[in-house]
This record gives structure tokens, sequence and C-alpha cells, in this order.
């Protein structure tokens, strides 16, 4: 199957409401191309130097959302352009990010990574630490930026009754704390495996990798 098939047949199975990040980490820019001739806006990637080396070479109606973990050092070269970063986690990172978006005049948009699953391996933070920084005094003087909702990865696992309490964990962590701070309105959870239980659980964004490139070899 063609990207470009591979696009239409992930589209045509989410629901209106849902965003789709089609996850282009590692892939060509020519398999980028073909995606957006397709009519694909919106693309994730995990590394910064990777998705500014495209954002310079690709038409500039795209939304570059950056998906990995992120080096604070590294938030400049992409605050020029990028448009939601999803795996903030913590304050430190959040005035980093408000700094560079400054420079730029402008706001850039952000998800709290929120930790779900029970690997150790995998980044986040709890409901406490997530309530203590959008409640911050801190927090509360970042004129650059804004929470807009969480993301969360669930633990890479066949059993789907584990995948989908963490799921439904972040749904109501999202409710929560959207109780503190109104801009919240979105939930990034799914990817390739587990998308359809994902948007069974409350998810309005979901970030598709390999069900559209194919796999991948590395990363
Ligand atoms: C790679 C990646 C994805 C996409 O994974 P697939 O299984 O290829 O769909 C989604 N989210 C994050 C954070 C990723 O790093």
């Amino acid at each position: 199957m063609s990207i470009q098939q591979n696009l239409h047949s992930t589209k045509a199975q989410l629901p209106k409401n849902v965003t789709l990040v089609a996850v282009s980490k590692t892939k060509p820019i020519a398999s980028l191309q073909e995606a957006y001739d397709a009519g694909q806006r919106v693309f994730g990637e995990n590394k910064i130097q990777e998705m500014t080396a495209k954002w310079e070479i690709l038409p500039k109606d795209i939304e570059w959302h950056m998906i990995g973990n992120l080096q604070r050092n590294k938030v400049k070269y992409m605050a020029e352009y990028v448009h939601l970063i999803h795996a903030v986690d913590g304050l430190k990172l959040l005035q980093e990010i408000n700094k560079q978006a400054k420079k730029h005049k402008r706001s850039i948009n952000c998800l709290l990574q929120i930790k779900i699953a029970k690997e150790v391996s995998k980044f986040g933070l709890s409901f406490k630490e997530a309530f203590e920084i959008i409640t911050s005094k801190e927090f509360s003087t970042l004129k650059n930026i804004r929470i807009i909702g969480v993301m969360g990865m669930a633990t890479f696992t066949d059993n789907q009754k584990q995948v989908q309490q963490e799921f439904l964990t972040l749904k109501e962590t999202f409710k929560q704390l959207k109780k503190d701070n109104s801009a919240f309105e979105i939930i990034s959870m799914g990817m390739s495996g587990d998308y359809k239980l994902a948007i069974d659980c409350g998810s309005n964004m979901v970030r598709i990798g390999s069900s559209i490139f194919g796999i991948r070899n590395y990363k």
C-alpha cells in the first residue's frame, strides 16, 4: 500500500473531532511530500534538528508537532515555527520555551506529558506535579506559552485492559486539570497499535507513524 492509501484508510477510521498527527520521524522528505500531496498538513517529529531540516525544505503551511522528549538547549531551533510541543514535563522547560517564543514575538502551544504507563522508561508528570505547574505563580508569569492539554503514552503490552485503564486515567487527568485551566482542549493519546482504543477512551489527537509511513528501522 502507498503512503497515500495508508493515509486515506487511517483517516477514514477517525471521527471528525480527532486530529491526525502523521508521525514522520526517520522518514525521508519524499515520504512527507507524498503525504502532503495527499492532503496531510500535520506532521510529528521527535528530534528537533531533523524536524527543522524538514521544515526548511517542505511547504510552509505544514503544522509541525514536536512529540519527543526535549533538551532545553535545543528549543531555540524550533521556536520560530513549531505549532505544538507534546511532551512538556517541567516548569524549567516551560520557562525556556516561553523565553524562546518571546524572542520570536509569538506564543507556543504546549501539552503536559502525563505518566500513565507502568514502565519506568516512560517519561511524564504525575497528576499532582501537573496540577502544581498549572496553578503555580511562575507559570502565571509565562505569557508566551499556552498549555492546551495533555499527552500520554500507554504501556507497550498486549493487555488491552491495562492500556484502556491507562488511557482512561489520562482522560480523567485532563478533566481534573481543565477545572483550573479553561484553555485545555487536547488529549493527545493513541499510536498505530492502539489509536482506536485511545479514541474510545476520549482521545482527540492521535499520533500515527508506522501505519502510514511503514515500519521504521531505528528510533
Ligand atoms: C514514534 C512515536 C509515535 C508513533 O508511533 P507508531 O507506533 O509508529 O504509530 C507516537 N508518539 C510518539 C511520542 C512517538 O515517539
